[in-house]
């Protein structure tokens, strides 16, 4: 992250406006005398049309060259964090990326991957034309040949308008990898009226978002970290991988004002290592000592009453818990206390491994901090374990419980910090379901149950005639490749498939096109994220054609100013929708129409700018102060602030209309009478307003009550009451699954290095010189009693196969896990093409009825290329795709991929070599019918509950749940009751060469339990 100097502020030397809170804009380059200039933070901005510096390739010589400064927004996560575009004037080359000190969530500053885009542009591997398989070679066959895009949009238009026309929309999917912009895509596809959107969310942070979600109604909290006073993160996931830059950034300006850190981790990340306690629990214990915290502030009476006793649902939780009592807020006291004082710090200790009086002493930090406490958990012990949606109820119960919500220095809900505008003529909401992305077996999961796709194919319950995967790679990050593999090349199942994806990968591989799209400063999106109490809006654009523009020229579609014929995305669906509609008789075309020149189609800046006229609060204004038209503004600054420091919004007042509404229910919402199913909100239900408190209707939160949800009905009428309030429960890789005597422990895959990006690191190369290995970390004890040593090979069984690493042995891993970062093990099939040679190895696959074997024969090695760097290329390890050795694990609640493995860890055999993998998929079908079996199917009349998130929500009509032979199933099933998931889990004695043993059957289904929740393990217990 580059760091900013601190000095005076305001306005600049010239009177020109700049960000508060940065230095002297100082002088520029130009006009000062070498050395003697004074170091500055960013070219000021009315500098930015003619802004001179030397070129440093000319060195020693001084070659001053001019350049234009064009604001952008990096793509390379989600924070959205601003870039500025050095664009070379002369031949509109982008020749380097720094910060945008104009947007208000990275205010200036990146990470590494940031900067490194530049490495992706002049990335000599990259693909800058559209590519088909040749006609008559297989999938997968490796004989591309060069298309015009017009051929491309012809195609796939022709296959759309046939599956439109025949009204069968969801023929057509969008499956999307890395989104990176807010509306875009869900709005194309209520155009097609497609259920069409699958997304990597549930290999990624749907445990995270469940467990908020079912709090409060929005997927994650925004951490106000600048101003707390203690910090608890579950893991450093988040701050060292995703979001890393404006979050991490505000942490150690909280640290800097003497905010204390907590991580809990079991392994010893940078985050855990600079911070004041590290807890390095067992892996999926994590709500244990997170509950005997609860326990502590409750029997100390070290919580919040007032924020209790006004924002949480606790008339609810007492009618289930106590019934009989009288509806008093010290009987709810009473009762909750009751309910977690068997979470001791002994207890916690038992089950997590970290000191009694650690968790004692974490608990008074965070009493005293009080609303002063922040906390977060994303990926992590969420994504990583049956259950894991569940170590996030129980952290946000410390959230509940301070008082901290909406508070300076506390969390609040994403959405009061995020802002998505309007965009014009908006479709209406879809009317269909796709029983592919949203099987019934998971009526509660957070989002599509994408890693479960190819197996419902396998299954036979569905084909996909026409496919866009974008920026997705699922044979490589996703769990279970293989099957995806066998799935992709499959022309029975996966009729057209279109790869759109700005580099190669191992899934484009097996596509019928490859599709260039463009990189952060190649394209239009808005995008927005909290960050902290604020919300702003990034305006991501092509920089090199807004350059020429600028400069008089004049620029039909993106791709005429991007390298080769790279497109940007949003005038590919423009362009393709226009034409699935050629007469506009499927009522698509009405929306690609511009709203400035009637009947004529849109052009992207089009889109933008009426939505910048129209959708985003005092822009229009900030505009005019600056003499610019809000199109402009967002050109020249690539972001606005809309608002700041906005908490306590739960308590803002609600104007309901008269006589539409009545106050309802044990929590007293404010409901419509009636209610329009044509537009559901996005997270809440579509007649729930308000929450009446202290007398008068205030927004609440977007749960059903109105109110934080402690005791959750949705998760009781859904089938799953042992989860109705924060438990905890034993994940699939508890302490007493495992036997380190046969050579078991817990494999952690769920991190990776802040430089890293899942598959376009590779074609960063800069990033894959700082970071090109990925070893098996094993703590001291654990290698001696495998017979590992730094450097020596270890064979790592999984359920479906094997990988061959190299480990690493280091006190930075609690004994009994073992770790390996997820960004590593690229391959390609082909020597020179379909992989990026900076950081892939060269594999022979070779295949049997049903399983495959990867062996490296050369690892990454200097080549020829455009760009002199290649044949400096030094390093040679490309390390092992471990994530292909894995089943789907999908939690039967959340959705979430539980990345844990349950592994055998032995010295690599006579004949293994380092990076070799072996996967078996009849184990991973079966596997995958295992998990499937711990589900409770939608029974009822819906399909799921309708105030939860759902991406694309469609239409009230379209949950329906058809009254068919499943359904009547399902319905046995919930009558006759559930055994728990951990308990199925413990029933298998595990053996990597008997995967699951009698439950491995296609199709089997465990026998159900007397009672749901019987065998809920640990003091949550009822
Ligand atoms: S944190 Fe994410 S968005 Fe920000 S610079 Fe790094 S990769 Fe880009």
């Amino acid at each position: 992250m580059s760091k900013r100097r601190h000095g005076a502020s305001g306005v600049a030397r010239s009177g020109a406006r700049r960000p508060a809170g940065y230095g002297s804009a100082g002088s520029s380059l130009p006009d000062s005398p070498p050395l003697a200039a004074p170091l500055q933070d960013f070219p000021p901005v009315e500098r930015w049309d003619s802004w001179t510096e030397y070129d440093p390739a000319a060195w020693p010589r001084r070659v001053a060259r001019e350049y234009m400064l064009v604001p952008t927004v990096c793509f390379n996560c989600e924070s959205a964090c601003g870039l500025t575009a050095f664009v070379d004037k002369e031949t509109f080359e982008i020749r380097k990326l720094e910060g945008n000190p104009y947007n208000p969530g990275s205010r200036g500053r990146n990470c590494a991957k940031g900067p490194a885009t530049i490495n992706q542009i002049h990335d000599p591997e990259r693909i800058l034309y559209p590519l088909r398989r040749k006609p008559g070679t297989p999938r997968g066959g490796g004989e591309w040949e060069r298309v015009s895009w017009d051929h491309v949009l012809d195609t796939f238009a022709q296959r759309m308008h046939e599956a439109f026309a025949a009204r069968r929309p969801n023929d057509v999917l969008y499956f999307v990898g890395r989104p990176g912009e807010d509306g875009f895509a869900e709005r194309f596809l209520e155009t097609w009226g497609a259920d069409g959107h699958n997304s990597h969310t549930n290999v990624c942070s749907s445990g995270g978002r469940t467990g908020y979600g079912i709090w409060s109604g929005t997927d994650r909290p925004s951490p106000d970290y600048a101003n707390a006073k203690f910090i608890l993160l579950c893991s450093a996931h988040l701050e060292s991988g995703h979001y890393f830059n404006p979050h991490a950034q505000r942490i150690v300006e909280g640290q800097q004002r003497g905010a204390k850190v907590a991580v809990m981790d079991p392994r010893l990340s940078n985050t855990a290592a600079r911070a004041d306690y590290w807890l390095p629990t067992w892996p999926g214990t994590e709500a244990a000592p997170l509950l005997a915290i609860a326990s502590i502030l409750l029997e100390r009476d070290w919580f919040d009453r007032e924020f209790v006793q006004r924002w949480v649902n606790w008339r609810t939780y007492l009618k289930h818990r106590a019934p009989s009592a009288e509806q008093t807020f010290a009987n709810f006291v009473t009762e909750l206390r009751r309910e977690y004082a068997p979470y001791t710090p002994e207890f916690a200790e038992a089950e997590s491994g970290v000191p009694a009086a650690t968790i004692d002493q974490v608990a008074r930090e965070i009493a005293a901090a009080g609303h002063a406490f922040s906390s977060h958990i994303w990926r992590a012990a969420a994504a990583g374990n049956l259950h894991g949606w569940q170590v996030t109820r129980a952290m946000h119960l410390l959230n509940v419980l301070t008082g901290c919500i909406g508070r300076p220095g506390g969390v609040q809900p994403n959405a009061w910090n995020k802002f998505i505008p309007e965009p014009w003529r908006k479709p209406p909401a879809i009317g269909v379901w796709n029983e592919l992305n949203w099987p019934r077996e998971y009526p509660l999961a957070h989002n599509e149950m994408s890693p479960l796709w190819p197996h419902l194919l396998h299954d036979g319950r569905g084909t996909q005639p026409v496919l866009f995967t974008r920026v997705l790679n699922p044979i490589w990050t996703y769990p279970d490749g293989y099957s995806w593999l066998r799935a992709l090349r499959d022309e029975d199942k996966v009729g057209l498939h279109g790869a759109l994806t700005p580099t190669w990968s191992e899934t484009a591989w097996w596509a019928d096109y490859v599709l260039p799209m463009g990189l952060a400063p190649e394209r239009h999106d808005t995008h927005s994220y909290e960050t902290h109490s604020g919300r702003w809006l990034g305006f991501r654009q092509p920089v090199a054609r807004v350059a020429m523009e600028r400069l008089g020229r004049s620029v039909e579609f993106t791709y005429e100013a991007n390298p080769g014929e790279v497109w940007e995305e949003g005038e590919f669906w423009i362009e393709v929708s226009w034409r699935a509609d050629p007469d506009g008789s499927l009522g698509i075309r009405q929306f690609y129409e511009s709203p400035y020149r009637p009947g004529e189609k849109i052009k992207l800046e089009e889109y933008y700018r009426w939505m910048f006229e129209n959708s985003v609060p005092g822009l229009p204004e900030k505009a005019a102060a600056e003499g610019l038209t809000p199109l402009e503004y967002m050109r020249r600054y690539g972001a606005v602030e809309i608002a700041r420091d906005e908490y306590h919004q739960h308590e803002a007042e609600v104007e309901a209309p008269a006589g539409a509404v009545e106050v309802r229910g044990q929590e007293r919402t404010v409901t419509k009478v009636a209610f329009d199913g044509t537009h559901m909100p996005l997270t809440g239900r579509p007649d729930t307003i308000a929450a009446e408190v202290d007398g008068a209707p205030r927004r609440g939160f977007n749960t059903p009550s109105r109110k934080l949800e402690l005791y959750s009905e949705t998760m009781e009428e859904w089938g799953w009451p042992e989860f109705a309030t924060p438990v905890y429960a034993r994940s699939h890789v508890h302490h007493s699954l495992i036997d380190h005597e046969r050579g078991e422990y817990v494999l952690l895959p769920t991190f990776r290095l802040p430089t890293m990006i899942h598959s376009r690191s590779a074609n960063a190369k800069y990033l894959t010189e700082l970071a090109h290995t990925h070893p098996l970390l094993v703590c001291p004890q654990d290698a001696e009693r495998i017979g590992l040593e730094t450097g020596g090979l270890a064979r790592v069984e999984t359920e479906i196969g094997w990988f061959v690493i190299k480990a690493l042995v280091t006190e930075g891993i609690r004994p009994g896990v073992v770790a390996a970062s997820h960004h590593m093990g690229r391959w390609r099939l082909a020597q020179h093409t379909g992989g990026e040679r900076w950081a892939s190895a060269l594999v022979d696959m070779s295949e049997s009825a049903d399983t495959v074997d990867f062996r490296r024969v050369q690892g990454v090695a200097p080549f020829e290329s455009g760009d002199r760097s290649s044949m400096r290329v030094w390093w040679s390890d490309a390390g092992v795709h471990q994530n292909i050795t894995f089943p789907v694990h999908p939690d039967p609640v959340s959705g979430m991929h539980c990345w844990h493995q349950k592994v055998r860890v032995r010295p690599a055999l006579p004949g293994d070599r380092y990076a070799d993998i072996h996967v078996d998929f009849a184990k991973a079908r079966a596997v995958y019918h295992k998990w499937l079996s711990l589900t409770r199917p939608a029974s009822g009349d819906l399909r799921r509950p309708i105030w939860l998130f759902r991406p694309l929500k469609p239409r009230f009509d379209a949950y329906a749940l058809p009254q068919d032979e499943r359904t009547q199933r399902a319905r046995a099933a919930h009558a006759a009751g559930f055994a728990s998931a951990f308990e199925l889990h413990r029933e298998v004695d595990w053996n990597p060469e008997e995967v699951w043993g009698p439950l491995a059957q296609a199709g089997s289904r465990a026998e159900p339990s007397a009672r749901p929740g019987a065998a809920l393990a640990g003091p949550g217990q009822r």
